[in-house]
């Protein structure tokens, strides 16, 4: 039996790079996982299916973020297919993950991409979480996925930092609210994660992926694994006393 067993999961962009690795470690730990895409069915499917093949749970849900009813279509998606997969439309572990990351600095830019990257990385994680309460059980975990950027002054992706620092607002004043209900909400800072965001300027780049290691004290690039774990963490009952706080997941960047 694993940790997780009889629990129910969301996340979202679970398709690829962190949150494929966060569906793919809850599956393992036992919950029931919902792996939420966008524009990749083929890779949700996939992950649904390794997840069953090794015994675990998972069904895919699409909607795409940050346009209209975005929300709507997503929480519809899910309560017909954990209907479909469970005894009901509630869960217990809400993962935020899915995001965009605009580059460049402020001169460059563009007020479309900033609200672009509002709309999919703070409004979306809001508004899935409002409408998420009423199927979200007591003593449940929300949990956003962060960034050492707001930590870091990286100047390129300002406007990205800037959506993730109110996401970390978001998790502590949320986290005040909820307790009562016994739902711990959390964020977790990744620092350079090897996934398809930073594919353009990290892979087959031998001096970026230098000193991208350089920036850790453990001197190495993050894998997806290395966050999932702190999820998973989180998601678990030994992360119950954990709440309103933001768990760097950088590898020690910039120490
Ligand atoms: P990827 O680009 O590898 O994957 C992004 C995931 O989010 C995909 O599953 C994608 O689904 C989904 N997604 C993106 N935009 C939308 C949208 N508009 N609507 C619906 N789904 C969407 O990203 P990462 O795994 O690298 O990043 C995951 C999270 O971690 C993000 O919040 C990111 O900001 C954060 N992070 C990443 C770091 C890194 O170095 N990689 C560092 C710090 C934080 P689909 O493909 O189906 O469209």
């Amino acid at each position: 039996m694993g940790t997780l067993t009889g629990k129910k999961a969301l996340v979202t962009g679970g398709s690829r790079g962190i949150g494929r690795a966060i569906a793919e470690r809850l599956g393992r730990d036992g919950a029931l996982v919902a792996v939420h895409y966008g524009r990749n069915q083929a890779a949700a499917d996939e992950v649904v299916a390794g997840i069953r093949a090794q015994g675990g749970a998972a069904f895919a849900v699409h909607a795409e973020l940050g346009v209209a009813g975005d929300v709507e279509t997503l929480w519809a998606a899910y309560d017909r297919q954990a209907l479909e997969h469970s005894d009901g439309a509630d869960l217990d572990i809400l993962v935020n993950n899915a995001g965009i990351t605009p580059r460049g600095e402020i001169e460059e830019t563009t007020v479309e991409a900033f609200d672009e990257a509002v709309a999919v990385n703070m409004r979306a994680p809001f508004f899935l979480a409002q409408q998420g309460l009423k199927r979200l059980r007591n003593g449940g975990r929300i949990i956003n996925i962060s960034s050492g950027a707001t930590r870091i002054a990286l100047t390129d992706i300002i406007a990205y930092a800037m959506t993730k620092g109110a996401i970390e607002a978001f998790t502590l004043t949320l986290a005040k609210s909820l307790g009562g209900r016994g739902i711990t909400v959390n964020s977790v800072a990744p620092g350079i994660i090897d996934t398809d965001i930073n594919a353009s300027w990290l892979r087959g780049n031998e001096a970026a992926e230098q000193s991208a290691a350089e920036l850790s004290a453990l001197g190495r690039v993050g894998r997806p694994e290395d966050v999932a774990d702190v999820v998973a963490f989180l998601a678990s009952d030994d992360g119950r006393w954990v709440t309103g706080q933001v768990v760097d997941a950088t590898g020690g960047s910039q120490l």
